[in-house]
């Protein structure tokens, strides 16, 4: 059996164009930003497509800031990455560039998926992120990327990521219809964490029993959903990941297979097994040589694991490890 797909989530820039009051990257924070040079990033998507011809595997590369679209070489690296390289695409958005009709056309040419960051309805979107405005152009740009997917025939995987807080989560099931309206068709969730904005995190973090009744209303939700042709992703591991966060209770994971089949590059480029242990069991890229170096990162990094397990490692905060992309049409597992 072929090994299954490799997924590079790849922070390309640490710049942000929002002022999100829960993000470590909004624009209204003091902080060093920095972003990733194109020749490094081309040199490993040559490299990352050597590796996938020569070990038979697919590899996608998801782009994360801050925000990517903003990253002045995104549109001309990723040209390279899909058809110079073979690669798969995905792109993680705060959706502010889809205004242009170039950069939808772009990502409709060139990209296999398409995530956008959506919190909640009208106004509470548009606060919480500091952008007057912004649900209803996001309701009128996803609307356009949808139709300009049906007329050429491809385009990407449209999917949603929403963050669910105190403030939010009796509205999902709204946004679930106003996104599968728009032609979203797929959604994830994650928990408000407390790491980037521990200011933010106590009034809005969600209680246990929000979390409970989240869960035993979902099974209704997905099959509600279902005929408007939206899937809600997320594995039953997940969800009681969610419960054990809302109750504070630990989830220490000894062996997530590092490397396996999800890695993590942050701007720098430094390369792990997940976005919190970069300072660990972070190896910087120009380490990795060849397709063999790629091959065997994983034994490398389970043995740096081993010898000391990073403090994040004793209550795992990496939503795939736990299935939250579970269930889609598309992999980021
Ligand atoms: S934090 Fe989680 S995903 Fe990251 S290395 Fe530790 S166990 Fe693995």
């Amino acid at each position: 059996m072929p090994d299954p797909e490799l997924v590079v989530v790849w922070r390309i820039t640490e710049h942000c164009d929002l002022g999100c009051a829960f993000c470590a990257y909004s624009r209204h924070l003091r902080r060093p930003r920095l972003s990733a040079g194109p020749a490094q990033v081309l040199a490993f998507g040559a490299l990352l497509k050597e590796y996938a011809t020569t070990y038979q595997r697919d590899v996608l590369v998801s782009w994360l800031g801050g925000e990517p679209l903003r990253w002045p070489p995104l549109f001309k690296v990723s040209h390279t990455f899909k058809n110079g390289f073979n690669l798969r695409l995905g792109v993680t958005t705060n959706g502010t560039a889809l205004n242009s009709e170039s950069v939808r056309r772009r990502l409709v040419e060139d990209f296999d998926q398409l995530t956008i960051s959506v919190d909640g309805l009208g106004d509470f979107h548009d606060r919480g992120r500091d952008a007057p405005g912004l649900f209803e152009q996001l309701r009128l740009n996803i609307q356009s990327l949808s139709e300009l997917k049906r007329n050429t025939g491809h385009g990407p995987l449209l999917r949603v990521n929403t963050i669910l807080m105190r403030d939010n989560i009796r509205n999902f099931e709204t946004l679930c219809r106003a996104v599968a309206e728009w032609g979203v068709q797929e959604i994830t969730f994650n928990a408000l964490g407390g790491r980037d904005r521990p200011e933010f995190f106590p009034d809005h973090r969600l209680l246990p029993e929000q979390v409970e009744q989240f869960c035993e209303a979902l099974p209704g939700i997905r099959a509600r959903m279902a005929q408007p042709g939206l899937t809600i992703l997320g594995s039953e591991h997940y969800l009681e990941r969610l419960q054990n966060w809302s109750l504070n209770l630990q989830s220490p994971i000894s062996d997530c297979s590092p490397g396996q089949r999800f890695l993590f590059i942050d701007e720098r480029g430094f390369i792990a097994p997940c976005s919190f242990t970069l300072q660990d069991y972070g190896i910087h890229l120009s380490e990795i040589r060849g397709p063999r170096d790629l091959a065997q990162l994983p034994s490398r990094l389970a043995t740096r694991k081993r010898d000391k397990m990073s403090a994040p490692c004793f209550d795992c905060p990496s939503t795939h490890v736990f299935g939250k992309f579970v269930g889609g049409l598309g992999s980021l597992t």
